[in-house]
């Protein structure tokens, strides 16, 4: 049985950040301050108070300015909207994230629909959303963008590739999917609704799957010598984590393939940083090179 050579995202995010830092060295001296990354947490969210300050750590490690905006679990619409108004017009904001999900009580559309388009570095606005489709220049989500950065890093040919994304929500499978269209793949997009999931995917030579069901998706369902990234993440009861692929049984189908942990995840993070840069090069108006190309 041939075994799938796994794709080590740790080491492909290792490589993004120290780009990142490079080029935010250069930004730095050119520019007389460093790239600025401002995070807005709400509350006390524990998986949220983690993934901020992961955020926060390894933008200072990578030489971006990262600040985190602590507020109470009870702050109010406006004065969240009025903290996003202060940093879009806040010169040395280059990338505004507010961290979701908000306590209830808050309209987190209303809130990210507030961030300049220009700073909104998790690209969950409609001018990101309308430019990714249309295929111009913006700012896009960050974990789609850590796959493509992942396919193109593995010289996966997607070129006339038949594409199969499993899950369309607005954070992953959708603009993935309309990713993939623009490397010239050739895309279906499924989802909760979709008929025999089985067949299709057994035509996919990459398959992405972000339906957020461990192990939707078993070894018999995947193309043999195809390309297979796992986004979906579970914590099983013993504290170990899963994907939405069996990876056991993937392993001796795919010829290459994401493990959870280790594979999409860690690109998440890097991307941000990524874009964070994106966005104060595309507001001094320069095209940057770290940047992924989608169309
Ligand atoms: P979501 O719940 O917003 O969307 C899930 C999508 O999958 C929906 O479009 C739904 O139609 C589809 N779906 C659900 N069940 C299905 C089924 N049985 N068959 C086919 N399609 C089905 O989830 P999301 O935010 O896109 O996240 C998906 C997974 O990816 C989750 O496990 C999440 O934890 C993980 N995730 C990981 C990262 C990362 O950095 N690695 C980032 C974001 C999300």
């Amino acid at each position: 049985m041939t075994s799938a050579k796994l794709i080590d995202g740790k080491a492909h995010a290792a490589a993004i950040r120290q780009e990142v830092s490079r080029v935010a060295g250069e930004w730095a001296s050119h520019h007389g301050r460093p790239v600025g990354l401002d995070v807005i947490l709400v509350g006390d969210d524990p998986a949220s108070q983690v993934y901020v300050g992961s955020k926060e750590r390894q933008a200072a490690a990578a030489g971006l300015r990262g600040k985190v905006h602590r507020l109470p679990r009870d702050t109010q619409q406006e004065a969240l909207e009025a903290l996003i108004a202060a940093l879009n017009a806040d010169s040395n904001v280059d990338g505004i994230l507010l961290q979701l999900p908000l306590p209830p009580h808050l309209d987190a559309a209303h809130a990210v629909g507030c961030i300049a388009p220009g700073k909104d570095v998790d690209g969950l606005s409609t001018t990101n959303a309308g430019a990714l489709v249309l295929g111009l220049p913006g700012l896009f989500p960050c974990t789609p963008s850590g796959i493509i950065e992942l396919l193109k890093r593995e010289d996966v040919a997607l070129r006339g590739a038949r594409a199969l994304v499993i899950g369309r929500s607005t954070l992953v499978g959708l603009p993935v999917a309309r990713m993939l269209t623009h490397c010239d793949a050739t895309v279906t997009l499924a989802h909760s609704k979709s008929r025999d999931l089985q067949a299709l995917a057994l035509e996919a030579d990459v398959l992405i799957v972000a339906a957020g069901k461990r192990h939707l998706v078993p070894g018999k369902w995947i193309k043999p010598g195809s390309v297979v990234i796992d986004v979906g993440i579970h914590r099983d009861a013993d504290g170990a984590l899963a994907g939405d692929v069996v990876f056991d049984e993937a392993v001796g189908r795919a010829a290459l393939l994401t493990p959870v942990p280790g594979g999409v995840g860690p690109m998440t993070i890097a991307m941000l940083l990524s874009n964070t840069l994106k966005a104060a090069h595309l507001r001094a108006g320069v095209i940057e090179s770290t940047s992924p190309r989608t169309h």
